[in-house]
């Protein structure tokens, strides 16, 4: 695999996908593409885009596909994405969202995605750790729900295709890097 890495993270929350992508970023050089930092600036900004998905961040509910896969098109053509390829970050979530991004990026489609694993025990016993009140675990619950439902088999899809790279996720931050860059050798 040359520079210019075309890279996916999946992961559920509490997995330390965060985290594991930052470092990526620093080793690879390529730019972190978070669709939930992108949704979030909008909402902190109150753009028109940010007044619509509030309440469905609060929720925990997903966002619809197509203005998802607007935001990341946008993104996947601006000059230094291009320049240094990028890691996707909590996209795509939905088979609709893996297909229309293929769409974007034609023939070439990704290099390789990266499946962070951490059981659902695992991580409801790390989410539950840091404390939460009701609302958030509500919606703590409906996001590792539609996680299981939507993007499972995503996970699938692009496994089926060749891409997936399955990573251990339990351990030390630097153990699971070093596995992860592995992974992308
Ligand atoms: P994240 O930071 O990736 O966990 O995203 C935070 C929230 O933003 C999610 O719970 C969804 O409400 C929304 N969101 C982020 N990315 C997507 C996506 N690819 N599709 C739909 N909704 C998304």
């Amino acid at each position: 695999m040359g520079e210019n890495k075309k890279l996916i993270i999946f992961g559920r929350q509490g997995s330390g996908k965060g985290t594991q992508c930052a470092k990526i970023v620093e080793a690879l050089g390529v730019i972190h593409l978070s669709t939930g930092d992108i949704l979030r600036s909008n909402i902190e900004n109150q753009t028109e885009l940010g007044k619509k998905v509030e309440p469905l961040l609060a929720a925990g509910e997903l966002v619809d596909d197509a203005t998802i896969l607007e935001i990341v098109a946008d993104r996947l053509h601006q000059d230094d994405v291009v320049a240094q390829g990028f890691i996707l970050d909590g996209f795509p979530r939905t088979i609709d969202q893996a297909k229309g991004l293929l769409d974007i990026l034609g023939t070439d489609g990704i290099d390789k995605a990266i499946n962070l694993d951490v059981s659902i025990e695992e991580v409801t016993e790390r989410i539950l750790k840091r404390g939460r009140n009701d609302d958030v675990a509500d919606a703590i619950k409906t996001r590792l729900e539609l996680y299981e439902s939507q993007t499972v088999p995503v996970i699938q899809y692009f496994d089926e295709l060749g891409y997936v790279e399955t990573v251990d996720g339990l351990g030390e931050e630097s153990e699971v890097i070093e596995r992860i860059l592995k992974a992308l050798q």
